[in-house]
């Protein structure tokens, strides 16, 4: 049996939208589902406003720059994510700064961050680590203006309320291996009316709206296609199960795992994740890596942590152990929404011998 890392699970819904978008000929950067797709994901998350983007990447690029952040500027990034909230500031012209992550949530930690404050922190990237989302009470108690990258957190929950809604502004992305996908995509959602308008005009070449090819600030290209927003929308309207399938997923994860050897991510008492991929912690990690996919199925050993990545020394002040402990040990497993059990026993079928190994070893 060979299993990917992830399938995305594009309906029969998604196909009707992207066939009607295609037969009236809107298929770039303007069109009705662009603007449909934006105020589904602006009334899910409850924020004022949404602005589609053409990847996470971009929305968390245009909003940095919307926000003024460039050269001299710090930016503090956690230490253990997918690397580009950190790439995003480095483009900005500003340093990324990395603070450790806690041992309990895997997310940027509060008390790191505070000793990294300096005259020059413009911002906090709070990444919600693998669904996990940070401890934004901790964090918004430091004064310093949030981004929150929730790119591998749709559905997910802190003290009841839905990622997408802390900070000044949220990132999402949409890209084939997480929750909701549009293929390639992004979006900025943010109860900030100016700010709102700004990523807007950023992301339309900084184009002025009553002057034609009057450009008002240095712009970008970051629209979102009408095809993407297509299957985007056929996304959010199934934004349910889709949701709750991965949920599902994680759930069946944890009933056919052994108890003994490994552990699953740890989960907060205040926070409700939705796995974006299901993450196991283990000794003997890179074994098990190699065995899963000597048997076709598609494991992976996660980041390297930024702290520990030769181009990113400049931002490390402090040491990130625990990212550096938590990278050299946690893998990922195969996890997708409609996952079949059987799909998630073979899984649990080939761990098991590494595991036992490991443990009389
Ligand atoms: C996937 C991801 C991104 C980037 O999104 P793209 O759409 O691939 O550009 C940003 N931040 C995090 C935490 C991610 O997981």
């Amino acid at each position: 049996m060979r299993v990917p890392l992830s399938r995305p699970d594009i309906g029969p819904l998604e196909r009707r939208y992207v066939d009607d978008a295609i037969t009236g000929g809107w298929i770039s950067g303007s069109g009705g589902y662009v603007k449909r797709f934006e105020e589904a994901v602006q009334a899910r998350l409850a924020r004022s406003h949404a602005v589609a983007m053409s990847s996470g990447t971009q929305s968390l690029e245009i909003l940095l720059q919307a926000l003024g952040v460039g050269r001299d500027d710090e930016v503090v990034v956690p230490a253990l994510t997918f690397a580009a909230p950190a790439a995003a500031v480095a483009s900005s012209g500003a340093l990324p700064v990395l603070a450790d992550i806690t041992e309990e949530t895997w997310t940027i930690d509060p008390a790191a961050v505070a000793s990294l404050i300096t005259p020059k922190t413009k911002a906090i990237i709070a990444v919600d680590v693998m669904g996990h989302p940070c401890d934004y009470q901790a964090l918004e108690a430091l004064g310093i203006p949030i981004i929150e990258d929730a790119a591998e957190a749709h559905g997910s929950r802190y003290r009841g309320t839905l990622t997408g809604k802390f900070g000044v502004a949220s990132a999402f992305s949409f890209h084939a291996n997480k929750a909701i996908t549009t293929g390639e995509g992004g979006c900025v959602v943010t109860d900030d009316t100016e700010l709102a308008e700004k990523v807007r005009l950023i992301s339309n070449h900084g184009m002025s709206a009553s002057r034609p090819y009057h450009h008002d600030v240095v712009g970008r290209n970051g629209r979102m296609t009408n095809l993407s927003a297509a299957v985007g929308l056929g996304q959010m309207e199934r934004w349910e199960d889709l949701i709750t399938g991965r949920f599902r997923t994680g759930t069946l994860y944890e009933s056919h795992l052994p108890s003994a050897g490994l552990t699953s991510r740890p989960v907060a008492d205040w926070a409700f994740v939705t796995p974006w991929l299901y993450t196991v912690l283990l000794t003997g990690r890179d074994r098990a890596v190699t065995a899963l996919r000597d048997a076709g199925i598609d494991a992976r050993a996660v980041w390297p942590a930024i702290s520990d990545l030769p181009i990113y020394k400049a931002g490390v002040r402090r040491p990130c152990p625990v990212a550096s402990y938590i990278s050299a040990r946690a893998m990922w497993l195969p996890t997708w929404s409609a996952m079949g059990e059987e799909v998630i026993c073979e899984v649990a079928r080939h761990l098991r011998p590494v595991i036992e190994q490991v443990q009389h070893s």
